[in-house]
């Protein structure tokens, strides 16, 4: 009888991923064949990617309580793909000064965040003082707090300008606070798509430049990819192999992050012929051929609930993601591209799309230590949410008012 459900799955993808559970590293080839697959082979694909997963993390789902700050959305790199960057003279440009930062700043700690993720557009003139000055003036009140900030772009852009070697730079960046950087400004680490999707951004060899560098200096990083556009099969394989590469060279990466484009409001679906986002298939191949592709060097796979939502986050989980990623509270990037999935995913909520999976919750940091274990729901915290308004409709309206 159990030998029905492996009816119809081809041989050479039994054999990809009987590779894999065996824990044998996989090619740039097999790679590009499962993320093709289809109907018995997908299905047989999230089965082995979740069996992947429970081996190499257990039960443990984990999330982060963190705050996204984005200090500016004035930015002249032209990105394609971009729904956030604003020129400085639109209504609705803005450049936060470091008072509005810390008040946000001391939001998200009223809220139980440890850790803000701190990104923005590339202001042509700020410079990487402003970097600094962003890192001090936060840690100053808020020591404890860990500082994820500055994307390679912005690495590169505040490097260029202070004329220091970029270990320095980076060093300098760390002395001030910042703990870890996130490794977005990937798309996909291949020239030929970067001069579509990103024509004036870092080249890869640069973006590889800066996280070795820093990775050198004790600053990990997150490793991402977005998909769902112009890219092929064998371009977002080779983007792994890059990735499993560097991580067996420097060990630097948290985990890997992969991005579905939202498509609704950028130049590059509207008027350049790209796809208008993953399909869900392709979304949950994603995440499995990562865990598959990646173990045992990058054992944390994280999906991202704003690009998903919620119900198929949920659905990665069973297809070898591991982390929920973080609660965001104030997320602007993909909104302003057209993602409909809200910006802010409260802890408890997240615990509740966690448990109705029937895995354990926990809340980590930054780099994966566990900080909180939630086994039993009956001692779930009290959230720390303020309670958002609810617009009722129908029979409430009446009821509700009548009752009051
Ligand atoms: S993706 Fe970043 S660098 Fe590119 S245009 Fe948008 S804000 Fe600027």
């Amino acid at each position: 009888m159990l030998d029905r459900l492996l009816t119809g799955v081809s041989p050479e993808i039994g054999r990809i991923l009987e590779a894999a559970l065996d824990k044998r590293e996989l090619t740039v080839r097999d790679a590009s064949l499962l993320l093709s697959a289809e109907g018995a082979d997908f299905f047989a694909l999230l089965r082995a990617a979740d069996l992947a997963r429970s081996e190499d993390n257990g039960d443990d789902v984990s999330f982060v309580v963190t705050r996204n700050i984005n200090f500016t959305n004035v930015c002249y790199v032209g990105c394609t793909f971009c729904g956030f960057a604003r020129h400085r003279d639109e209504a609705d440009a803005y450049d936060h000064p470091l008072e509005v930062l810390l008040e946000k700043a001391r939001d998200a700690v009223a809220r139980g965040a440890t850790e803000l993720c701190i990104q923005g557009g590339i202001h042509p003139n700020k410079d990487h003082h402003h970097y600094r000055d962003i890192l001090l003036a936060i840690k100053r009140e808020f020591p404890g707090l860990h500082l994820h900030a500055f994307s390679p772009e912005e690495i590169d852009f505040g490097h260029r300008k202070s004329g220091m070697d970029l270990r320095d730079y980076l060093r300098w960046l760390s002395d001030a606070g910042l703990g870890t950087i996130p490794g977005t400004a990937a798309e996909i680490l291949d020239d030929s798509v970067r001069a579509i999707v990103s024509p004036r951004k870092l080249r890869t060899a640069r973006w590889i430049e800066i996280i070795k560098a820093a990775h050198a200096v004790g600053l990990r990083s997150t490793s991402t990819l977005m998909y769902g556009h112009i890219e092929s099969v064998e371009q977002v394989a080779a983007h792994l192999n890059l990735l499993r590469e560097i991580q067996k060279e420097t060990g630097g990466f948290t985990e890997f992050v992969p991005l579905g484009f939202i498509h609704e409001r950028n130049i590059l679906f509207n008027h350049m012929n790209a796809r208008p986002g993953a399909s869900m298939p392709e979304d949950l191949r994603m995440i499995a051929v990562a865990r598959l592709f990646l173990r045992p060097w990058i054992s944390n796979v994280q999906m991202s609930w704003v690009k998903m939502g919620p119900k198929l986050a949920q659905m990665a989980l069973l297809a070898g993601a591991n982390d929920f990623g973080g609660t965001l509270m104030e997320e602007s990037i993909s909104r302003e591209s057209g993602s409909h999935f809200g910006e802010n995913l409260p802890a408890h909520e997240i615990r509740r799309l966690v448990r109705a999976v029937g895995r354990t919750r926990v809340e980590r940091s930054t780099t994966y230590r566990i900080l909180r274990r939630f086994d039993d729901p009956a001692e779930d915290p009290p959230s720390l949410e303020p309670e958002p308004p609810r617009e009722l409709s129908g029979p409430a309206r009446w009821r509700l008012a009548s009752s009051s």
